[in-house]
Parts: C-alpha cells; structure tokens; sequence
C-alpha cells in the first residue's frame, strides 16, 4: 500500500475474506505497523519492508481495546498483493515469517530472498505511476 506522500517505504494490511468489509471504494483493513529492531532508527526507505503482524487482532467497530483495530483503505491505494490463494487453491505469498524476529504475541514478515527485488521494483514503478514521485 501507498498511503501518503510521507511515507515512502511500504505498507502492509491484510484482508480478511470472512471479516473484512468491502465497499464501493473502500475496504475494511487491519494494516500493520512496521517493524522496528531494537536500536535502530525508523526508516521510510523503500526496501524497509518488514512489518509486524501482532497474533490477536480486534474485528470490532468503535471499540477501544488495545488490540490492533481495522482502518478503511481506497483499492486505489492497494498497489500489489503478497499474499493470496490462486483459483486452483494453491497458497501463495511473496512475503514469509523471519522466525528469529517473531514472539508469543506478534509475528514479523518480510519479503522472501526470492521475491524481494522484484517486488520492491515493481512497487516503486507503480507507486511513481500513480502518484507523486519519490525523495530519498
Ligand atoms: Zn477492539
């Protein structure tokens, strides 16, 4: 996702097919934060690209619980999907878990080796297509 000129590095959220809500130009997403080593500067650079995926997650609307709650996205915003399942039901996901970085209450995911120059070019040219250019 690109969400604002402010913000150069990606930006993941995840559809729920059961629980998120679509509308006409909008959809209902949990978007997820990035994720920060301890000891390091956030960074908006373009391959800053791992992000945390916390285990329990709130489906619910006006609520104020400490879980991670939904945010409405524009479909225009959503430049490329990592993950999906294809119409023959294979499973597949262009980003995958970094097992030493995850804990009890959050997962962090990061492009796989084999995808992530692809798919850092790729989301640069359509993020430069559709809007403002870059600074880096
Ligand atoms: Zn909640």
């Amino acid at each position: 996702m690109y969400t604002n000129d402010e913000t150069q590095r990606l930006t993941f959220a995840q559809v729920s097919k059961a629980k998120s809500r679509l509308y006409d130009i909008r959809i209902r997403v949990h978007v997820y934060p990035p994720f920060v080593p301890e000891g390091e500067e956030p960074s908006n650079y373009f391959n800053y690209s791992r992000f945390l995926v916390p285990r329990d997650v709130c489906y619910q609307l006006h609520c104020n619980c400490a879980r991670l709650h939904t945010q409405l996205v524009e479909y225009s915003k959503i430049l490329m999907l990592c993950m999906t399942t294809t119409k023959t039901g294979n499973w597949i996901s262009t980003v995958d878990v970094v097992k030493t970085l995850t804990t009890n209450t959050f997962s962090v995911l990061q492009f796989k080796d084999t995808y992530e120059d692809e798919q850092l070019e790729k989301y640069k040219t359509l993020r430069m297509q559709l809007w403002a250019s870059y600074r880096i």
